[in-house]
C-alpha cells in the first residue's frame, strides 16, 4: 500500500500528451491552445470613438467655443473624414475611427442641437483624449495576447476570433472508456430487480469529464466474468486512448480487473492508496502506454477517485497550464478515525470576507450517494492528523471546476 503523496508522484512520472490538431474557431470552445497567439495589429487598429455623440478639437472648447456648427457624420466602418474648420465638429457613432483635426469626443447627453449647430452645456469637461480609445492602448501589432496552455473560454475566444484565427491549434480531446463492471448492475433504462441496482457510476463519469471539457467518453459495462472481460477490456484497451475502470479492483472473490489487466499487458503501477474513501484504486499503462485507471466501485469512491486522481492527471495529458491548488475553510472541527488521507465531501458557501467556507457533508459509507448529492466537492484532509479545527484551511476539489 502506498500513500496520496506516493500516489501522485508516481502519476507524475507516467506522464502521456495528446497530440495537437487544428480545428475550425467555433469548434474549439473549451479546447486547450496549442500555439501562442500574437496580435496580427494594434488594439484597437485605430483611434476609436467610445461615444455617440459629436467630435470637436478640444482647443476649441478649452478656449471657450461651446456652439459647434456641424460639418458632417463620422460613421462606423467608415474611412476618417476631415474636421475642415477648428471650431466644427462631426457627429460620430460608437466604433467610428476618430475624424482627423479631432482628438475628443462629446457624448450625446451633453449636447443640444439648434439646426446644424450643436450647443455643448458646461458640465461636460473636454480633453484631449476624452471618450477616445487610443489606437494600440491595449496591444501592439506582434504583442502575445493568448499563451499555449490556456483554455479557450469566450474572452479567449473573442481574442483569438479578433485576430482572424479561423482555425486554431488545440489539443485532440482523448477518446476515453468508462467501463463499468458488476453482474448486479443494470442499465438504468431497464427493469431492475430486487436484488439489483441501476449503473449510476458511468453516468457521474462520464458528466463529471463532459463539465470538465473531454467530451469525448464512452460508457460500457461488462460482467463480472474473467472471459467477457478480458475479450471486452482487450478491444477496448486497443480503441481508446484513456481507460476508466470502475468497480472489480478490491478483494472479492469476483473482482478480476488487476488480474485481467496485468494479462492483457497492463503494468500496474500502483494498486491500493492509503486513502478513505477509494482504498483500491489501481493505476496502469498498457503495453503501448496508454493509462489505465482502476476506481473502487462504490459510487463515492469511484467519484472522488475521478476528481482527485484521473482530471489532474488528464489536465497534464491535454496540456492545461497548471494552476494554483484551491482551498477551503471548515466551517466545523473534524475528527477522524484512522490515519489515512481522508477526502470529506463538503457543501461550500464564499463568506461576506470572501472566505470559502466548507461545511462537512459525511456520507454514512462510501456506497451512500445520495447524501455525496448535496455536496459541492470535497476537502483532502491528509494523513496522520486525527482532528482538524473549525477554521483550518485544506484542499478543495469542486464537482464544477474553474480552470
Ligand atoms: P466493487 O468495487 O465492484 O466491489 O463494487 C463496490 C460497490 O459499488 C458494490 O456495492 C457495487 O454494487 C457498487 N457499484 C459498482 N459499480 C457501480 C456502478 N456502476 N453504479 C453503481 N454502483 C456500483
Ligand atoms: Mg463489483
Amino acid at each position: 500500500m502506498i500513500t496520496v503523496p506516493q500516489a501522485d508522484s508516481i502519476l507524475e512520472k507516467n506522464p502521456v500528451s495528446c497530440p495537437a490538431v487544428r480545428v475550425p474557431l467555433e469548434s474549439a470552445a473549451g479546447c486547450v491552445l496549442r500555439e501562442h497567439v500574437a496580435a496580427d495589429r494594434d488594439f484597437p487598429p485605430f483611434d476609436r470613438a467610445t461615444m455617440d455623440g459629436i467630435a470637436v478639437n478640444s482647443a476649441s472648447f478649452l478656449r471657450g467655443f461651446r456652439n459647434f456648427p456641424v460639418e458632417g457624420l463620422q460613421k462606423a466602418g467608415s474611412p476618417a473624414l476631415l474636421l475642415r474648420s477648428r471650431n466644427g465638429c462631426l457627429e460620430i457613432t460608437t466604433g467610428a475611427v476618430m475624424p482627423k483635426g479631432c482628438d475628443c469626443v462629446i457624448p450625446v447627453e451633453y449636447v443640444e442641437m439648434d439646426g446644424r449647430v450643436a450647443m455643448v452645456n458646461d458640465e461636460f469637461q473636454a480633453r484631449p483624449g476624452v471618450n477616445v480609445h487610443r489606437k494600440g492602448s491595449d496591444a501592439r501589432k506582434g504583442d502575445i495576447l493568448l499563451r499555449a496552455g490556456c483554455r479557450l473560454l469566450p474572452a479567449r475566444i473573442a481574442v483569438a476570433a479578433a485576430v482572424g484565427k479561423s482555425r486554431i491549434l488545440v489539443t485532440r480531446i482523448p477518446a476515453i472508456a468508462l467501463v463499468g463492471t458488476g453482474d448486479e448492475l443494470v442499465e438504468i433504462d431497464q427493469p431492475v430487480k430486487p436484488f439489483e441496482i441501476r449503473r449510476s457510476n458511468t453516468c457521474a463519469l462520464a458528466a463529471g469529464l463532459t463539465l470538465s471539457g473531454y467530451t469525448d467518453a464512452k460508457r460500457f459495462h461488462i460482467q463480472d466474468d474473467p472471459k467477457k472481460l478480458r475479450a471486452g477490456l482487450k478491444s477496448i484497451l486497443r480503441k481508446y486512448d484513456v481507460i476508466v475502470l470502475s468497480g472489480g479492483v478490491s478483494k472479492g472473490k469476483l473482482d478480476f480487473v488487476p488480474r485481467i489487466l496485468e494479462e492483457l499487458g497492463v503494468t500496474v503501477l500502483f494498486h491500493k492508496v492509503r486513502q478513505r474513501p477509494g482504498g483500491p484504486l489501481l493505476f496502469g499503462k498498457t503495453s503501448d502506454g496508454k493509462p489505465v485507471f482502476g476506481l473502487p466501485g462504490n459510487p463515492v469512491s469511484t467519484q472522488i477517485c475521478l476528481y482527485r486522481y484521473v482530471l489532474p492527471y488528464l489536465h497534464k495529458e491535454i496540456g492545461l497550464a497548471p494552476r494554483a491548488a484551491d482551498y477551503a475553510v471548515l466551517s466545523e472541527a473534524v475528527t477522524v478515525k484512522t490515519a489515512l488521507t481522508h477526502f470529506l465531501p463538503v457543501a461550500v458557501q464564499f463568506a461576506q470576507d470572501g472566505r470559502l467556507n466548507a461545511a462537512p457533508v459525511s456520507p454514512q459509507n462510501s456506497g451512500d450517494f445520495v447524501s455525496l448529492a448535496k455536496s459541492d466537492g470535497f476537502i483532502e484532509l491528509p494523513a496522520a492528523t486525527f482532528r482538524f479545527r473549525k477554521g483550518s484551511a485544506h484542499r478543495f476539489y469542486g464537482w464544477i471546476n474553474i480552470s
